[in-house]
């Protein structure tokens, strides 16, 4: 089972140094970002640059389709299954709520 924390609050994407559109900074960095390029292959993996496609195409594309659609099956996606196959406890989610505050508080 997976609890995304990219959907916990509200959702959150990562757009890397070279323009690509990637749900969270655990998958946007190594080892994780090969990894997901061989989980989307090359042709999904170019749907996400946001140098050619726009962004409401790029995330809600077939990319992050088959992300979510592996938090549901017997293989979630490793870094999902590393990092988000844990429930956040109260504490956390607090903290988190917590820590999204301040960011809000501080943007604003
Ligand atoms: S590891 Fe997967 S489930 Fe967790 S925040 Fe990143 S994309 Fe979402």
């Amino acid at each position: 089972m997976i609890y995304p924390r990219c959907k916990a609050d509200h959702d959150q994407i990562y757009v890397n140094a070279e323009g690509y559109l990637l749900p969270c900074c655990w998958i946007g960095n190594q080892p994780h970002l090969e990894e997901y390029q061989n989980f989307l292959g090359a042709e999904l993996y170019e749907s996400c640059d946001l140098k050619k496609v726009n962004f409401a195409n790029a995330v809600n594309g077939p990319a992050q389709k088959k992300l979510e659609e592996s938090w549901t099956s017997t293989q979630p996606f490793s870094a999902c299954k590393e990092f988000c196959s844990r429930r956040l406890n109260q504490e956390e989610s607090s903290s988190k709520q917590g820590t999204n505050e301040r960011e809000r508080l501080t943007l604003s």
